[in-house]
């Protein structure tokens, strides 16, 4: 049976197992999925006697082994290109290894299932990291008329607008995270403040005047981001949990060339919080 994994530290908590599971089982797949705990000195060796087993077809990588994982692939997508980081890696047919990553489409692919239009929207990306680097380059491809990537630490966020090739550049502006006050369509917080139960310093009035919130965390309750934002009257608030079943779906079709259906892993990952 053709196996895969997904890398991580800490993994423990890790849902992919069950996701693919369950996208396996609603498309009549036959594999494997596991989960590997590692440390980043021996990350790379762990990777390759993974794949020194033929049966080994691909894995996910999640933090903090995405930037290790894009040097080590023979290949690597645009996006990932950009994003410098990779969450899967297919084996090809040829033997070579090619890296991407799937957290942008899986983002787009939520914010859509969810009925939010992104087209000649005004978007502000909070944060700088790792998950907004992956995400800017599939969110600038539904043609915003603004994105706006906003950091804590501001040099951050110009070292992303730095990495973005000019020509889609187009439309996307860069600031300090409290320096604006133009209302926006859509807040997407991609900092890691939730996990600690921190807000993003950002002002109320532009969070109360957005159309809709989306945090890329999630927990078994609304995270502290979105119930401020709820407090504040935004009627349209979401976590992450989408975009999770998101980018796994993205990496099942790379990998099995089969699209899942999304909804019912939502449904029954929500229930199991
Ligand atoms: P990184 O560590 O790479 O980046 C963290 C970012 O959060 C930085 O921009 C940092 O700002 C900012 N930040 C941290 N604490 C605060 C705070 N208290 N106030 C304001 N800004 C803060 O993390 P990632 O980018 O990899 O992940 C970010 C979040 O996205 C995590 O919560 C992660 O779980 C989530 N995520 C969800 C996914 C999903 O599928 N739902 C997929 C990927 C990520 P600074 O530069 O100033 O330090």
């Amino acid at each position: 049976m053709d196996q895969y994994l997904v890398f991580g530290n800490p993994i423990a908590q890790s849902k992919s197992p069950l996701i693919h599971s369950m996208f396996a089982q609603q498309t009549g797949q036959e594999l494997q999925y596991a989960r590997m705990l590692a440390v980043k000195e021996d990350f790379i060796e762990h990777l390759e006697t993974f794949f020194s087993n033929p049966l080994a077809q691909g894995c996910n990588i999640t933090a903090p082994f995405k930037e290790l994982a894009a040097q080590w692939v023979d290949e690597l997508s645009s996006g990932a290109q950009l994003a410098g980081a990779i969450n899967t890696i297919k084996r090809q047919p040829n033997g070579r290894f090619f890296g991407e990553t799937t957290d942008g489409p899986g983002l787009v692919q939520d914010l859509l299932r969810l009925g939010i239009a992104l087209k000649n929207k005004r978007i502000l990306l909070l944060g700088a990291g790792g998950a907004a680097r992956g995400v800017l380059k599939p969110l600038l491809s539904e043609e915003p008329s603004l994105l706006l990537v906003a950091n804590r630490t501001a040099e951050k966020a110009q070292v992303l607008a730095s990495l973005l090739p000019s020509e889609i550049l187009e439309g996307c502006g860069f600031d300090a995270l409290t320096s604006y006050t133009q209302p926006f369509d859509l807040i997407i917080n991609s900092t890691s403040a939730s996990l600690s139960g921190d807000l993003p310093a950002i002002a109320d009035s532009v969070i109360a005047a957005s159309d809709c919130v989306y945090d890329m965390s999630y927990s078994d309750k609304p995270t502290v981001f979105m119930q401020h934002a709820s407090l504040l009257g935004v009627e349209n608030v979401y976590d992450g949990l989408g975009m999770l079943v998101g980018q796994a779906a993205e990496s099942f079709i790379l990998w099995r060339g089969v699209r899942p259906l999304v909804e019912p892993v939502i449904q029954s990952l929500r229930a199991n919080l």
